[in-house]
């Protein structure tokens, strides 16, 4: 028997199963399914076309940083999530109904939806990055999107603005770090000179100096 054959038969069972184990009515189930989080939802699609289409470059879903951003943009320092209204909870939008069944169980679960949708944004800001939130509704008609998008291209901006001065703050640091080093080094030799014109040192002494252990106690 070969493996297509075999493979409707184990397709059907477990259809069975699934069928059978679900103790959520059909109006439950259509709304648990219908508004989980899924990769690439339209308006996260639209989201992505947008940015593309105005020259920006992004990655994906990066599980590396906290939450798994949708969308994240290293040179403008920013991370943009794109939120479902109703599975992230936004806050008086019409889109945002309680079910009047099983209530409390999704009242539960959008509030947790809500915590850690928070706890990712501090995490996040704790790391340095800018965090963009977009909503579902804010992306359903090109109207919206325009204006959403429009928004949206204008904090980047900010952002990279931002990022750019942080960046050449610290270079200058950086580079007065050196020169201070520098002058450290050269304030240590030029002492260093005069201590051998002036005293007739023995050897062992001079290669003392030059042990990294000996010359840590000395600061020049
Ligand atoms: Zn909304």
């Amino acid at each position: 028997m070969t493996k297509g054959i075999q493979w409707p038969r184990i397709y059907i069972y477990y259809q069975e199963q699934t069928i059978m184990a679900d103790r959520m009515t059909r109006l439950q189930r259509h709304l648990c399914m219908s508004h989980i989080r899924s990769k690439d939802t339209k308006p996260e699609v639209a989201v992505r076309k947008g940015l593309f289409a105005a020259g920006f470059r992004y990655r994906l879903n990066v599980s590396a940083l906290p939450g798994t951003p949708d969308i994240v943009l290293k040179k403008y320092n920013t991370a943009i999530f794109v939120n479902g209204c109703f599975w992230h909870g936004h806050s008086g939008c019409r889109h945002f109904v309680m079910p009047q069944t099983n209530r409390q169980f999704w009242q539960d679960k959008i509030e947790r939806n809500i915590r850690r949708d928070a706890a990712v944004k501090t995490r996040l800001e704790a790391l340095g990055w800018k965090v963009i939130v977009l909503w579902e509704c804010e992306l359903n008609t090109s109207a919206r999107r325009k204006v959403t998008m429009g928004r949206l291209l204008a904090s980047l901006k900010d952002n990279e603005a931002e990022y750019c001065a942080e960046q050449g703050r610290r270079k200058v640091l950086k580079a007065l770090r050196r020169r201070e080093n520098d002058e450290k080094k050269m304030r240590k030799g030029a002492l260093e000179a005069e201590i051998h014109n002036r005293y007739d040192i023995p050897r062992k002494i001079v290669l003392d100096s030059e042990n990294p252990a000996l010359t840590d106690l000395c600061d020049f």
